[in-house]
């Protein structure tokens, strides 16, 4: 077990009151696994991951990455925590205009205390991975929306992390161009052995993932896991008989 969210309660402050943005929230994730958490919008998504990330510590609850516990840990021993084992993918790339592909990767090697010539490597390595190993020197704005986000995949991936956590990155993307995306999410999880945690509302590409997790107004619900065996037939997911209600 690599990613575990247990009885977590997450209240922001609302006024006079509290408002419950996640409502004793229970979830495992295997390594090597991809769990999708659908949801309308302000239903609870990215709260969830930015506590399963450890940037925002719950009311109540445990997150445990790799069989550590993360309650009690000082700020310095999470930014620790965080580099070695966690993996993040925001919504924005946050991909530094000034540096080519490959120096945005090596810049994570560095910060991890690789030497430079062990962080070229691995960032030439993560950039085949993705599939952009030919456009290193390329900065940002010399890249494709798809090819940026594949690039802040790479990115979350070069520590090597045990929880990839990534916060619905097809969202500027047209339809073929996010389901290539999702697809190298599936395949890097199954690569790199990661327990990855996936907000999308793109509903569309679901049927290779390993478990579905639906949140309405902060509460967590594992409706069906899919049958690996169906993992083929793509309109599985969404079917009438399923019933699950459309993201936002
Ligand atoms: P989603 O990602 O599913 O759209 P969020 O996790 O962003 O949902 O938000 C869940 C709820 O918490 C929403 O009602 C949102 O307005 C509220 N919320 C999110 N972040 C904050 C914050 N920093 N302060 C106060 N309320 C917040
Ligand atoms: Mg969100």
């Amino acid at each position: 077990m690599s990613l575990n969210l247990t009885d977590i309660t997450l209240t922001y402050p609302d006024g006079e009151n509290r408002l419950t943005a996640l409502d004793d929230v229970t979830l495992d994730v295997l390594k090597g696994t991809l769990t999708t958490v659908v949801g309308p919008s302000g239903s609870g998504k990215s709260s969830l991951l930015a506590v399963a990330a450890t940037l925002i510590t719950p009311d109540s609850g445990t997150v445990t990455i790799d069989g550590q516990a993360t309650t009690g840990l000082t700020r310095a021993e999470l930014t620790e925590l965080r580099r070695h084992k966690i993996g993040i993918v925001f919504q924005q790339p946050n991909l530094l205009p000034s540096l080519t592909g490959a120096e945005q990767l090596q810049v994570m090697a560095q910060i991890d205390g690789r030497k430079p010539h062990t962080a070229h490597t691995r960032a030439m390595e993560m950039l085949d991975a993705v599939g952009l190993a030919d456009r290193a020197a390329r900065r940002p704005h010399q890249l494709s929306g798809g090819q940026r986000q594949r690039l802040n995949i790479a990115r979350a991936l070069m520590n090597d992390p045990t929880v990839l956590l990534v916060d619905e990155p097809t969202s500027a993307l047209d339809h073929e161009r996010g389901a290539a995306v999702i697809d190298l999410i599936t395949r890097l999880t199954h690569q790199r052995a990661t327990a990855t945690v996936l907000v999308t509302h793109d509903r569309a590409h679901l049927a290779a993932v390993d478990q579905i997790a639906e949140v309405h107004d902060g509460r967590l619900h594992l409706p069906a896991t899919p049958d690996p065996t169906a993992a083929q037939c793509s309109d599985r997911i969404g079917s009438p008989d399923r019933g699950g209600p459309v993201g936002g």
